[in-house]
C-alpha cells in the first residue's frame, strides 16, 4: 500500500530521471506520481534576453520531457511564480504530497516555507528531499555537535562517514511504471522566444545540455581523472570535468559522481591521488552548501563580521578600475585572459576564479561582492554557495578563507600556471606574438620585443592599471582594521586554495 494515492514532484535543480531522490522518494510513497517544472518568473525576469544559461535549462527540460513521456509519464510545464503555481497544480491533480528536491538559498528556502504553507491549508503534504549533496544540514558535525567552518577537519570527517548506502543511486527503473500522465494530457514545451529570450547560436554554452549530455561529459572525463591532480591548474590543458553546470542544474547526480571518485581513490595509487583530490572538490561543494544553510548572513556579509569594517576603493577611480577588470583590460595577461573566458563562454577555469578575485579586491581594493554580483551574472554554474565562498575565500573574509596577507601575484601565477601563454595567447590576441618571456608583464618586455610582436603598449593593449607591489602594501593597509596582534604581514604568499 501507498503512502499516498497521488504525488507531484517539482523539479527544479534535478532535470534528470535517473538517480533522482526525489522522484524515487515519490514514485515509491505514491501510486502514481506527476512531474512538473515551472520556468520561474520570479527569477527569468531578471536574466537578460541572451542569458546562455535559459537555453541550457530550455535544452535540459526539452530533454527531460522526452525521457518522462518515453517512461510512460509526461513532464507539466508551468511559466509563472511557483508560488502560486504549484499549489493550484496540485490541488487541480488531487495530489496529497508534493516533492522537491531541499534547496539551501535563503530566497529558495522562502519560497518553499510559503509552498508548504500554501499547500498545507489544502492538507497537501510538501517534503524536501535530500538530492543535491551526499550529506547535508547537520549531518556532519564536530565531535561539539557543530557544524564545521574549516574545510580540512570537515573533509576528513565527510570521508570517515560516507558508507556505500550513501553513494548508491536512488530509485528503480521499474517504479517508472507509477508516472502518470495530467488528465489534459503532455505540456508542450514552450519555446525560448515565447519565455522572452532569444540566445543566438554562437553565445550558447560549448558543452552539451541535459542528461545525456552530462553523462558525454562524465565519460571524457573519468579516464582523465587519475590525472587531475596534476592538470587541474592548468588553464591551458584540458584538467577538470567541466561538469559544474551540469551539477548546478541537476543534470547528472552527486551520488554518481561522487561514487565514481570514491572507488578510483580506494583503489589507490597515482589514479587514486587524481580521484582523491577531485572527490575533494565535490566536498568543498557540500561545504560551502553546509556553511550557506547554518550561516545565511554570509549572503552581503562576510562571514568574519570584523572584516565589514575594510573600506573598500571607490569614486572615479575605482569605478573605471572596475570596469577595466570587467573587460579585461587591466594590462595583466592572464586576468584579462581569464575575464574575456567568463565574458565570451560563461566558464572560467578555478585557478583564475582565485587570480581574477584575488586581484580585482587585493590589487584593486573593490569590495568583493561587487566581484562576486559579476560572476553570479556571467558564471553558467553560477551557485550561490560555492560563488560567495569563492569570493570569500579570495577576500579572506570567509569561514576558511587564505589570511589577508597572502596575495596572489599575478604575473607569478601565470608564468607558474600559463608557462607557455597558451591560456593567454587563445583570449588575448594582440599579444600573440610575444614571446614566453615578455607574455606574461609585457610592460617589463624591452621596445624591440614589443615592436617585433606588433604590440604597443597603451594602444593595442593596456599599460597595467596598478602597480603590484604598491596595490599590495594598500591592501595591507586596508586590511590592517582587521589585523589581530598575533598575526603580523608576512612576506607575498602564493596561496594554493581550493
Ligand atoms: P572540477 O575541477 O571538475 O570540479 C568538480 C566539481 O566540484 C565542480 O563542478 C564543482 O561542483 C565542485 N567544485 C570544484 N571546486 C570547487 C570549489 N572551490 N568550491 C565549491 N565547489 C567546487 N563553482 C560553482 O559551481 N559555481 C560558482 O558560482 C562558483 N564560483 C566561484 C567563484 C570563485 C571566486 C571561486 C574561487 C570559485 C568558484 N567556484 C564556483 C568553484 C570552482 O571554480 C568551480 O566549481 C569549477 O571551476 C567548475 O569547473 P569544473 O566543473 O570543471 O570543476
Amino acid at each position: 500500500m501507498s503512502e499516498f494515492h497521488k504525488g507531484l514532484v517539482w523539479m527544479r535543480r534535478d532535470l534528470r530521471c535517473s538517480d533522482n531522490a526525489t522522484l524515487a522518494q515519490a514514485l515509491a510513497a505514491c501510486g502514481e506520481v506527476y512531474v512538473v517544472f515551472v520556468f520561474d518568473t520570479t527569477i527569468l525576469t531578471g536574466l537578460p534576453r541572451d542569458d546562455r544559461r535559459v537555453a541550457f535549462i530550455h535544452d535540459s527540460v526539452s530533454e527531460l520531457a522526452q525521457t518522462l513521456a518515453n517512461a510512460g509519464g509526461a513532464l507539466i510545464l508551468r511559466h509563472g511564480d511557483p508560488v502560486e503555481e504549484i499549489p493550484v497544480l496540485a490541488k487541480s491533480l488531487g495530489v496529497q504530497a508534493v516533492f522537491a528536491g531541499r534547496d539551501y538559498e535563503p530566497v529558495a528556502v522562502a519560497r518553499d516555507r510559503s509552498v508548504a504553507r500554501s499547500l498545507d491549508d489544502s492538507d497537501i503534504a510538501f517534503e524536501a528531499v535530500k538530492d543535491q549533496v551526499i550529506f547535508d544540514t547537520n549531518e556532519i558535525l564536530t565531535a561539539q555537535s557543530e557544524p564545521y567552518s574549516v574545510f580540512t577537519p570537515y573533509s576528513r570527517a565527510w570521508l570517515k562517514q560516507v558508507r556505500p548506502v550513501d553513494l548508491a543511486p536512488r530509485g528503480r527503473k521499474s517504479d517508472l511504471q507509477r508516472l502518470a500522465k495530467p488528465p489534459q494530457g503532455a505540456d508542450k514545451v514552450p519555446s525560448l522566444a515565447s519565455l522572452g529570450f532569444d540566445v543566438a547560436e554562437s553565445r550558447r554554452m560549448a558543452i552539451p545540455a541535459g542528461e545525456s549530455g552530462a553523462r558525454q561529459l562524465l565519460d571524457d572525463f573519468l579516464p582523465r581523472m587519475a590525472h587531475y591532480h596534476e592538470r587541474r591548474d592548468y588553464p591551458g590543458v584540458r584538467g577538470p570535468s567541466y561538469l559544474s553546470v551540469h551539477l548546478r542544474f541537476g543534470t547528472i547526480s552527486i551520488r554518481t559522481l561522487a561514487r565514481e571518485a570514491h572507488a578510483a581513490m580506494l583503489l589507490g595509487g597515482d589514479a587514486g591521488n587524481g580521484a582523491k583530490t577531485w572527490l575533494g572538490e565535490l566536498i568543498w561543494r557540500e561545504f560551502y552548501f553546509m556553511i550557506l544553510h547554518h550561516h545565511p548572513e554570509v549572503v552581503g556579509n562576510a562571514f568574519k563580521p570584523a572584516y565589514d569594517a575594510i573600506e573598500w576603493a571607490s569614486g572615479q577611480a575605482a569605478e573605471a578600475n572596475f570596469q577595466a577588470w570587467c573587460d579585461g583590460r587591466t594590462g595583466y595577461p592572464l586576468v584579462d585572459a581569464a575575464m574575456r573566458q567568463i565574458n565570451q563562454t560563461g566558464y572560467m577555469h578555478n585557478r583564475l576564479r582565485m587570480v581574477t578575485a584575488s586581484f580585482l579586491v587585493k590589487d584593486l581594493g573593490i569590495d568583493w561582492r561587487r566581484g562576486e554580483a559579476y560572476f553570479a551574472r556571467q558564471l553558467n554554474d553560477f551557485d550561490l554557495a560555492a560563488n560567495n565562498g569563492g569570493w570569500q575565500w579570495a577576500a579572506s573574509t570567509g569561514c576558511d578563507a587564505q589570511p589577508y596577507f597572502r596575495i596572489f601575484n599575478p604575473v607569478t601565477q601565470s608564468e607558474k600556471f600559463d608557462p607557455q601563454g597558451r591560456f593567454i595567447r587563445k583570449y588575448v590576441p594582440e599579444l600573440a606574438d610575444l614571446p614566453d618571456r615578455a607574455l606574461h608583464a609585457p610592460w617589463r618586455a624591452d621596445a624591440q620585443t614589443l615592436t617585433d610582436a606588433n604590440v604597443r603598449l597603451g594602444q593595442d593593449y593596456p599599460q597595467p592599471l596598478v602597480a603590484h607591489d604598491v596595490a599590495r602594501k594598500e591592501t595591507l593597509a586596508r586590511y590592517a582594521v582587521v589585523k589581530t596582534p598575533a598575526v603580523s604581514a608576512k612576506a607575498d604568499g602564493e596561496a594554493d586554495g581550493a
